[in-house]
This record gives structure tokens, sequence and C-alpha cells, in this order.
């Protein structure tokens, strides 16, 4: 596919699962891709690898997404890398579980200060980069409709905040032709949830399917939402879930 050729992509979390197969995905359409890591530097190196491959350009950079100095310096270099950007994926984020009756003040502030209000800095830093036609598509969860173990509670009121993000992003952003969108996955095999980890069987009883999401089945989401093809979907949300809602 060549659909994204000369495009400028930012994607967050960019060092492994989700993340680092969108990163692929968006290459294999064409994009030149800038990543983020938080930890991961070896990781990111070799997605870069993949990505230099395929002969596009790449470039891995440190950043917290918890940090908002950090976010404003890895956006800035990653357009200044690349030479602007069409598509920002905020993909970055973590999962931490406890129940409402025990979770920690830290816990829901760590939860949070990724989760939201780093997507919402890591935007407003991409802002002045983004091109007319440009892309924003976040990262949420199929847990921001439906409640899969009552510890992710906390965890899913974060994705839940980046549905009104979305549509309100829809709306400052519609004017200069730039379109928000939300991917939710549901169950998808990554570190953050193993398919063969101790809540794997539960996950794939509650879908039609009966089997997690591979990371590029998300990216394929996200390569969509990037395409020329997607250029009148805004504000809206696609679940990519195994029919986890149905
Ligand atoms: P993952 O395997 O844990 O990977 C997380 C990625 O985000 C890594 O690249 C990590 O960088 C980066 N990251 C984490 N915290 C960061 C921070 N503070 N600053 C910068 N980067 C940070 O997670 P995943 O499963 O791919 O999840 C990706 C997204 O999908 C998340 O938003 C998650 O909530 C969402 N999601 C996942 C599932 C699922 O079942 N897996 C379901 C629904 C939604 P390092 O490698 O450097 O740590």
């Amino acid at each position: 596919m060549t659909n994204l050729v000369g495009k400028r992509a930012l994607v967050t979390g960019g060092s492994r699962g989700i993340g680092a197969a969108i990163a692929l995905a968006l290459a294999e359409n064409g994009a030149d891709v800038a990543l983020t890591f938080q930890n991961s530097a070896g990781r990111a190196q070799e997605v870069v690898a993949s990505i230099e491959q395929l002969g596009r350009r790449a470039v891995a950079i440190q950043a917290d997404s918890a940090d908002p100095v950090a976010i404003k310096r890895s956006v800035d270099e990653a357009a200044a890398a690349l030479g602007g950007l069409d598509v920002l994926v905020n993909n970055a984020g973590i999962a931490l579980y406890d129940t409402i009756a025990d979770i920690k003040a830290e816990t829901i502030d760590a939860l949070f200060a990724v989760n939201v209000r780093g997507t919402i800095l890591t935007t407003q830093a991409a802002i002045p980069h983004l091109s007319w036609g440009g892309r924003v598509i976040t990262i949420g969860s199929a847990g921001a409709e439906r409640i899969v173990g009552v510890t992710g509670t906390v965890y899913y009121m974060t994705k839940s905040a980046l549905q009104s993000f979305t549509r309100g992003l829809a709306h400052e952003l519609g004017p200069k032709d730039i379109t928000a969108n939300l991917v939710q996955p549901g169950s998808t095999d990554t570190e953050m949830n193993p398919a063969d980890g101790e809540a794997g069987d539960y996950q794939r009883s509650l879908t039609p399917l009966g089997r997690f999401a591979t990371p590029a089945d998300i990216a394929a989401a996200v390569t969509f939402l990037a395409s020329p093809a997607a250029r009148q979907l805004t504000g809206t949300i696609i679940t990519v879930d195994g029919g986890l809602l149905a």
C-alpha cells in the first residue's frame, strides 16, 4: 500500500505492543514515522531499523508522557526531524489496577497523568505542526464501554475521558480540516495484556470471536483513519474488540 506516501506521523509509545505495530503499519503504507518511548531505547531502535528497511525515515525520541516539558520537547523534535506532522497517534498509555475501595491517590494521579493529561498535552504541542488535512488518532479502550474486571475501573475512566476529548477536538480542529478519532481496542496481545496471561481465558470468553486481537489488528484501524479514504470521519469511535460489546 502507498496511500500514506509523503505523510509524516508521530506515534507515542511506539517501542513495543500496539504502538510499534502502528508505527510499522503507517510506514508500510508509505509514511515517515517518529516514535516516542519511555524506557525501551533498544526496542525503539529496532522499530526504527524495521521502518528504515522499508525505505522510510524514522526517529525514536525518549519522552515520558507524564512529563509536560518532555512532551513538548519530543513533539517539537519529531516535527523538526520529519519537516512537520500530518498524523498524530496518541497511543502511550499505562494500565494500573485496583478497586475503588483500595486505590491510592498516587495510582489515580499516575493513570490520569499519562493516559489523559499526556494525550491532551501531546495534542496541544502537535497542533501548530499539523498540516491541513491532518489526523489525530487516539487509542482508548473498549473498557470505556464495558467494565472487564472491577480493578480496572479507574483505568477505564481515563479511557472514557478520551471519548469527550475526541469529540471536542473534532469540533476544534475541523475548521483546519484535521480529523480527530478514537480507536478502542479490546483485549490485545501485548505485554500490557498477554493473551496467555491469568485473565486470558476469561477475556476470550466474553467475545463472540473468542480470541485476542493482535497489535496489527488495531494498527489496521489506525492506518485506515490516517488514510485519505477516511477524510469524512471525525469525532467518531472505532472499537476493535472481537465483538465484546455485541
Ligand atoms: P504496552 O505493551 O505496555 O506498551 C506501552 C507502550 O507505551 C510502550 O511503547 C511504552 O514505552 C509506552 N509508554 C508507557 N508509558 C509511557 C510513558 N509514561 N511515556 C512514554 N511512553 C510510555 O501497551 P499496549 O498494550 O501496546 O497498549 C498501547 C495502548 O493501547 C495503551 O494506550 C493502552 O491503554 C491501550 N489498550 C491496550 C489494550 C490491550 O489489551 N493491550 C486494550 C485496550 C487499550 P516503553 O517501552 O519505553 O515502556
